[in-house]
């Protein structure tokens, strides 16, 4: 099917494993490249619930105007473009923006993370991309004349010049491109959302209530709505098993949160016992460096390559950064593994500084008591920093800006 070198002759197909958002993004982006795929997802259509909500930073929406789906993302989520951080002991520790605002005024949104696959994946179908549900990649091999075949747990095959594995965090891709890959890494925190209503809180449209609470952290915006969309990070030092998680009642979640958040001056009690319906927690994990992104016809890209833990604010924009930049550097260099090495060139470092960064945010609010004292004294100092955009790191994660028609060299 292929001799690695992208000719004009034919349009080169790639087999993308995973239809998230890396997945969607990527047939999208490749579309506009000339290159035409087919996106594998594992799971049926709809499968992906309710669940969590997530903060899309600006330079999500930056990156996603290059392939003109930003509307997506505007026409599902409510804009959240600020921060404010208090104690729990009800102390105001300061105001940040919750990312960038790009130059026509385009602040960050939140949206439910349901809302945005189902948004991303139904655009690239409307613009006539493929995609076939219930293919769970199990292996994939370089064929003689330098393509790849894939097969899936159903006994299926598929052939193409080459293989994005844009499957998440625990990628099957990653493993087969290098069976020694790193796996996941535990961050001692676990994750809890809901959305409460008939409830009342004291919180400007627009802005993220945060709260360092005596023994957990707390986080809450008001949606247009009058919702209550809420999330909650305990700390958990050893990690979970998947069984223990699955197992803990909506009625065991309340009880464990309200107990947490009981002896705080916060409304984060009555916001968690208005929540109606099903409560879930998660473990949060990361994966901070992955040695070998590529080999031959395949590379990973966005959560299977780099994941950042939550608390970050960018795993679906550097899925999506990835994605768009990964198309151009396939659209400009003539041979597939020099695209990838200029795509990797273009990545690894941003992604990586990220990664690191929520780690750190998310160590933070599983402090213990001296550091929690430390954290509260120091943090009032760091945020006043970062408001008046002093914060060199913060500025270099929403500034990212992808020009598209520029040629990658
Ligand atoms: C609780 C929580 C809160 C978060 N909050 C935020 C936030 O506020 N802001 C933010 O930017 N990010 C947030 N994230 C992270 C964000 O959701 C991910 O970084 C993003 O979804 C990564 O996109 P992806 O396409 O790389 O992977 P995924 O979205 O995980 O998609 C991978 C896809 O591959 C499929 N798949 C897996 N294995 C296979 C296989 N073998 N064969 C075929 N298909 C397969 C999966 O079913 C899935 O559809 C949060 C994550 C969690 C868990």
């Amino acid at each position: 099917m292929s001799s690695g070198a992208i000719s004009g002759e034919s349009r080169q197909k790639a087999l993308i494993i995973g239809g998230g958002v890396a997945g969607s993004v990527s047939a999208m982006a490749l579309q506009r490249a000339g290159m035409d795929s087919v996106v594998y997802e594992a799971y049926a259509r709809g499968a992906e619930g309710a669940g969590a909500f997530l903060t899309f930073a600006s330079n999500g929406m930056d990156a996603l105007r290059a392939i003109d789906a930003h509307h997506l993302v505007l026409a599902e989520g409510f804009p959240t473009p600020h921060m404010a951080f208090q104690s729990g002991t009800g102390k105001h520790l300061g105001e940040v923006p919750n990312g960038g605002t790009l130059p026509d005024g385009t602040v960050s949104q939140t949206l439910k993370r349901a809302d945005l696959y189902r948004a991303l994946r139904d655009e690239a179908v409307r613009r006539g991309v493929r995609v076939e549900y219930g293919k769970r990649l199990l292996n994939a091999e370089t064929t003689p004349d330098g393509g790849v075949a894939a097969r899936f747990e159903d006994g299926t095959e598929a052939e193409g010049d080459l293989l994005i594995g844009a499957d998440g965090i625990q990628s099957r891709t990653r493993r087969i491109i290098d069976p020694a890959a790193p796996g996941a890494r535990y961050v001692p925190v676990l994750n809890i959302s809901g959305y409460a209503r008939g409830v009342r809180v004291q919180a400007e449209p627009g802005t993220f209530r945060m709260v360092f609470g005596k023994r957990a952290f707390f986080g809450y915006a008001v949606h247009p709505s009058g919702e209550v969309w809420w999330f909650a990070n305990p700390p958990r030092a050893v990690e979970p098993d998947k069984a223990e998680l699955a197992a803990t009642t909506t009625g065991q979640w309340r009880e464990l949160l309200t107990d947490l958040f009981a002896n705080d001056a916060t409304p984060a009690a009555e916001i968690i016992r208005s929540t109606p319906g099903r409560i879930v927690g998660w473990a949060t994990y990361d994966l901070p460096s992955v040695p070998n992104w590529h080999k031959g016809p395949m590379i990973i890209i966005g959560d299977a390559a780099h994941a950042t833990a939550p608390s970050s604010g960018q795993g679906a924009t550097m899925a999506i950064e990835d994605a768009i930049e990964l198309a151009r550097c396939l659209r400009d260099l003539t041979d597939t593994q020099q695209a990838f090495v200029a795509y990797e060139r273009l990545r690894r470092e941003r992604v990586e500084r990220i990664v690191a960064h929520g780690a750190r945010t998310s160590n933070s609010k599983a402090a213990g008591p001296i550091a929690r004292v430390l954290r509260d004294l120091m943090l009032p100092m760091f945020l006043k920093r970062a408001a008046g955009n002093g914060d060199k790191a913060l500025a270099r994660m929403h500034d990212y800006h992808i020009v598209w028609d520029e040629k990658v060299a």
